[in-house]
């Protein structure tokens, strides 16, 4: 098995909601660190996995339309999608508490999709892993099953 990784940033704003009580309760950003991993059996005819600008332009591009100097917003956070929708303000809205756990398991489904579509030449490329780096010092991670 071989295996890419090109890792991408994006700078996002959140807020924990529900039976939370911290710090992350206030609207607060990071920038966040996202590293994809990506297999296959075998490489295709120009000894590639995938050309890192390929998965750059694809998901780096639904990064950018859905994370990068967005909001994620919890879906029952009424008050801050109200505000956002009043201020024009760039959200995308999740059914999850916006942690970094919960986002690398949403990403898995969502990234593999994004691969399914436009990058994976039909399963031969298999989304492996997902760490997110909320902090230098803070990350999640997923990983496929075996
Ligand atoms: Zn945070």
């Amino acid at each position: 098995m071989l295996q890419v990784t090109k890792r991408m940033t994006f700078a996002m704003s959140h807020r924990l909601t529900g039976s939370y009580a911290g710090a992350c309760q206030n609207i607060h950003g990071h920038n966040y660190t996202l590293d994809v991993t990506l297999r296959s059996m075998w490489l295709n005819d120009n000894g590639m996995i995938v050309d890192f600008a390929k998965i750059k332009a694809h998901i780096g591009s639904w990064i950018n339309q859905h994370l990068d100097h967005h909001t994620l917003v919890r879906n029952t956070d009424h008050e801050l999608k109200g505000f956002l929708k009043a201020q024009g303000s760039e959200m995308t809205e999740v059914p999850f508490n916006p942690t970094a756990e919960g986002m690398v398991l949403w990403l898995s489904g969502v990234l593999q999709r994004v691969l399914d579509d436009q990058v994976a030449e039909k399963g031969r490329i298999v989304l492996q892993h997902i760490r997110l780096y909320e902090t230098d010092t803070s990350w999640a991670d997923w990983e496929r099953d075996a």
